[in-house]
């Protein structure tokens, strides 16, 4: 009887344990959804030494660099920084593109140092586009080379050729969603480097980046100056020049945070007036989701499009672009894509026309009646 007793009194411990772990971690997450959550990606790492000039290795730049950014970004409660590595180990591109995803994040910053056979110096941020021009895919061909380091990697990549300038081009309309924010970013980037640390200003450009091509957010990779030039590498390697970089990038980020707040919040409604939730509809904008994308002429037939019906097909240049759904409201927009996921068109996104025009869904929300 008493060893019964005893048993029972042992699983209603557990149970009780079970439930008080079961509680903390839900409300931990329930928490943490809250945040911005912002992808902090020291470029190279491991076997892969990235650019070396002398006795400086990109590697240890970007990981001291990110880890000093990511320290910045800490102190702010609503923030939540995720790294794609915290020690000199070797990442693939594909796995850093996978840390971002399966975060959430709202944004992916990629930190890298540049290097040139001449005195070259300066800053530049890339999105992943395509108004490339030779010069950018030479720098995207260097940092996109990593992956012959990496093991399967034309499986990984599906044949991907880093040295083929058409092969970037088949590569970026993942990205196609998030480039008015990842310009944004960008050029907040600059802006600090710029005006702040007075450094020299290579711009804001677009190439074809691997590692931006993974990730299903605002992205950006920054080149935060050549170590091959005397002084910029002085100042990159030094410990006072990585916190002045590290400072720079997390007010970047952090002013990208607050146009986000300021233009997304949806306010929760006030204990006074209770009112619903205003339904997110836009006047004079069509959204759609776009389901995919092809050279064939496909017939509108729902068995075409795995049981969608009312396919839509607009020819864009040498593309036909098949469109499901067509409704103002952002809301019902947003379950149509849910639903042509589900249903086969795991890369369905949200686009947006003004008449025949497409504009960008930020565009498109920014022109809600207030
Ligand atoms: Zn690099």
């Amino acid at each position: 009887m008493q060893t019964q007793l005893d048993q029972l009194w042992e699983t209603f411990k557990k149970s009780i344990l079970f439930l008080i772990t079961f509680l903390f971690i839900s409300t931990a997450q329930l928490l943490a959804q809250d945040k911005f959550v912002v992808v902090l990606d020291a470029g190279h790492g491991g076997k892969d030494p990235g650019k070396v000039a002398k006795n400086i290795y990109e590697k240890n730049v970007a990981l001291n660099i990110v880890l000093l950014t990511g320290k910045y970004l800490e102190a702010h409660k609503d923030i939540k920084v995720v790294y794609t590595r915290k020690k000199d180990v070797f990442v693939d591109l594909k796995e850093r593109g996978k840390i971002a995803n399966d975060a959430d994040a709202d944004l992916f910053v990629s930190i890298h140092c540049n290097a040139h056979h001449t005195q070259a110096s300066g800053t530049e941020t890339y999105v992943l586009g395509l108004h490339a021009n030779k010069q950018n895919f030479e720098v995207a061909k260097h940092e996109n080379s990593v992956i012959f380091m990496e093991d399967n990697y034309e499986e990984k990549y599906e044949g991907f050729d880093p040295n083929s300038p058409e092969a970037v081009i088949g590569m970026t309309l993942m990205q196609e969603e998030f480039l008015d924010e990842s310009l944004l970013v960008a050029s907040y980037t600059q802006e600090k480097f710029t005006k702040e640390l007075k450094r020299v200003d290579r711009g804001v450009k677009q190439a074809g980046f691997v590692v931006l091509h993974q990730t299903y957010m605002p992205s950006i990779l920054i080149e935060t100056g050549f170590i091959t030039n005397k002084n910029e590498g002085a100042f990159l390697k030094s410990k006072s020049g990585q916190q002045r970089v590290a400072k720079a990038i997390a007010q970047a980020i952090l002013k990208y945070k607050k146009h986000l707040d300021e233009n997304y919040v949806i306010e929760a409604p006030k204990k006074k007036e209770p009112k619903v939730k205003e339904a997110r509809v836009v006047e004079g904008v069509d959204f759609k989701v776009q389901i995919s994308s092809s050279k064939r002429k496909l017939p509108l037939k729902s068995y075409n499009f795995n049981g969608l019906k009312g396919v839509k097909r607009i020819k864009d240049g040498h593309f036909y672009k098949y469109y499901y759904g067509d409704t103002s409201d952002y809301d019902a927009i947003n379950k149509m894509r849910n639903e042509a996921r589900k249903k086969g068109y795991p890369d369905a996104f949200v686009v947006a026309f003004k008449g025949s025009k497409k504009i960008t869904v930020t565009k498109a929300l920014l022109m809600r009646k207030q």
